[in-house]
């Protein structure tokens, strides 16, 4: 089945993609988004969305309200943030600023926001409620998302809708699944502290270098067998650092890691199994550890009403056999602040394409979406606002 999309959506695609392209350019880190989001801000205004500056710093909220303001508030979300990275692409529309580049897709989320609020512009009274569009900034590590909630983005909406380009997925089609689909990405330092001495004399010491090993194989037997085999979690440990010389023992070695999992209880527990691991195995050697807990994303937790109207939604755009369940993964997204808070749902939407060399990972220097996909994700927002309205009745 081919895929239709509506010609005044599809007559917008022009624009998505020269906004896409100058977003670009001018990739900004996060909370540090000054030139996208005035733009973001400007063209909103322009638009006659109620527009509010500065939220969370750098992010946009803008409200469109029907005259009457009765029924719910309905929000979709765009982040805005690049990546510290240096683009290795050659295409006429590269980063201008080396060490900042959009290599997960984040222009294009806010091209497709700003097309869908063109669309909604043209159609102020369809919705009897409000839609609410969320700019938020620093998606990648800083959590842009946890300030834009407590500035009071979220003050009574409803429910919540968002997306990600997928570079793995192929263009035209989309994952949207109900539950869990995304991780959370606790990180965790272990600092070994043991007695340092000479390489030769073993005995006078307590070893922080093989107190460490121990501990980096001890905190494999949590997922092995503290975790329910039917329940995924990940304890990596990315970065090992310590000792100054071969024929020293060290003193202090330092671990660095990732802890995840998509179960909120699980999360509560993984720290005190990791202090516990990591003490017994230390204590093999003679050290000491000191456990660090640094609490980063939530788990991305899908509503199951909401996932359901968005796969109906994406099957009448993309047709049913383009919509499939997707595949959970491990990643984290900080989309999960809002849906910890209210019912939604964030689902992929394909903008790969290996034919034309659109294959690489998202966060790769060569990473790129196929723009195809633009009108496809302002046609999706449409067909979720039509039935999120209708089906309140
Ligand atoms: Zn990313
Ligand atoms: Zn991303």
């Amino acid at each position: 089945m081919p895929i239709v999309i509506a010609p005044e959506i599809q007559a917008l695609a022009p624009e998505l993609v020269a906004l896409r392209r100058d977003f670009h350019r001018h990739p900004e880190l996060g909370f540090q988004e000054e030139r996208t989001s005035r733009l973001v801000a400007e063209r909103l205004e322009a638009l006659g969305f109620a527009v509010q500056r500065n939220v969370a710093k750098t992010g946009v909220v803008a409200r469109l309200v029907h005259p009457a303001r009765k029924g719910p508030i309905l929000a979709f979300r765009a982040d805005m943030d690049a990546l510290p990275l240096t683009e290795a692409n050659t295409h006429d529309f590269v980063s201008l600023h080396p060490g900042a580049m959009h290599a997960c897709g984040h222009d294009g989320h806010m091209a497709i926001l700003l097309g869908f609020a063109r669309w909604l512009s043209q159609r102020k009274a369809r919705f009897p409620g409000e839609i609410r569009l969320l700019f938020q900034p620093a998606e990648e590590g800083l959590g842009g998302a946890a300030p834009m909630i407590a500035e009071g983005a979220l003050e009574g909406v409803g429910a919540i809708v968002g997306l990600h380009l997928w570079s793995g997925l192929k263009l035209g089609y989309a994952g949207v699944r109900p539950g869990p689909i995304m991780a959370t990405c606790d990180e965790f330092v272990i600092t070994v502290h043991g007695k340092g001495g000479h390489a030769a004399r073993p005995q006078e010491t307590a070893d922080a270098v093989l107190a460490a090993s121990q501990v980096v194989v001890a905190l494999q037997t949590i997922v092995s067998r503290a975790v329910d085999p039917l329940q995924p979690a990940v304890v990596t440990v990315g970065q090992i650092a310590g000792g100054s010389a071969h024929n020293i023992i060290a003193d202090r070695v330092e671990l660095r890691g990732t802890a995840r999992t998509f179960d909120r209880v699980l999360r509560r527990r993984l720290p005190e199994l990791i202090r516990q691991r990591a003490e017994a195995a230390a204590a093999i050697c003679g050290a000491t550890v000191e456990l660090q807990w640094i609490e980063q994303y939530p788990p991305t937790i899908n509503d199951a009403r909401m996932a359901e109207l968005v796969r109906k939604a994406a099957e009448t755009v993309l047709g049913k056999d383009r919509v499939g369940p997707g595949e959970p993964t491990m990643g984290a997204e900080d989309m999960a602040y809002y849906l910890e808070k209210i019912p939604g749902c964030f689902f992929f939407l394909g903008a790969g394409n290996p034919e034309r060399g659109i294959d690489k990972p998202h966060h790769n220097p060569r990473f790129d979406l196929d723009e195809e996909a633009l009108p496809y994700g302002v046609a999706i927002f449409a067909a979720v606002a039509e039935r999120f309205f209708a089906e309140a009745g």
